[in-house]
């Protein structure tokens, strides 16, 4: 594919974009700034790829489901860990909006540079703040949260310090399982719903799996 118009005609053909809102906000972040340079010719495929530091940026067909299933309104405050290349917080910013706020984490400190510079380059989240740390516990600082996504494998997440980042009427999506394969699980209202296996790197840290 050769363009972010023609990768946003494939995820809604596949059923993973469903919404104009997640529609809209995929056309207007183009995924051509987030990865790396030597990869621009393969930015509109949907398939993950390596951004260094063993990371990678996550598949747009997943990141498409998780943003309808987060279901991220006008004015929302929002938690990602696991900031990456930064497209999913363009993408969150655009879902928030001016009146809304992104809060997104990363624990490689370089990751945290690129995807500054990414967004930089992308120009238009001004709304997004970007931290470097261990955040497999949260960013309690910017606690509470209307809506919680973590782009990294989770060991477990129930009675995780999360959900209390969270507002009572608030949504969190993560994968939870093995270092290697996770479920995509929904949090909200006290209950969780398991929806879709996929593969992440491990959350590192204190809340998270051990560095090995
Ligand atoms: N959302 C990203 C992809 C994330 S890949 C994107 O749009 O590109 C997973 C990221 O989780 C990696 O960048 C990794 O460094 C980060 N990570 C792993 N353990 C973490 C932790 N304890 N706190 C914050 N980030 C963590």
């Amino acid at each position: 594919m050769d363009s972010d118009a023609e990768l946003v005609q494939q995820l809604l053909a596949g059923g993973w974009i469903r919404t104009e809102r997640v529609k809209k906000a995929f056309l207007a972040v183009d995924r051509i700034f987030f990865v790396p340079e030597g990869a621009r010719i393969s930015a509109y495929e949907d398939y993950p790829m390596p951004i260094g530091y063993g990371q990678t940026i996550s598949a747009p067909s997943v990141v498409a489901f998780m943003l309808e299933e987060l279901d991220v309104q006008d004015g929302a405050k929002v938690l990602e860990l696991g900031t990456g290349s930064g497209y999913n917080a363009a993408l969150l910013s655009h879902l928030a909006g001016p009146k809304g706020k992104i809060v997104s984490v990363d624990i490689v400190p370089e990751l945290t540079e690129l995807a500054k510079n990414n967004l930089k380059k992308y120009g238009k989240a001004k709304n997004a703040s970007l931290f470097s740390g261990d955040g497999s516990c949260g960013y309690d600082e910017e606690a509470p949260y209307d809506r919680i996504i973590v782009t990294a494998g989770m060991p477990y997440i129930e009675g995780h310090p999360l959900i209390k980042q969270l507002k009572a009427d608030g949504k969190l999506i993560a994968p939870v399982g093995s270092r290697l394969h996770q479920d995509l699980i929904l949090y909200s209202r006290g209950a969780y719903k398991k929806a879709l296996p996929v593969m992440f790197v491990p959350l590192i840290g204190k809340c998270g799996f051990p560095r090995e």
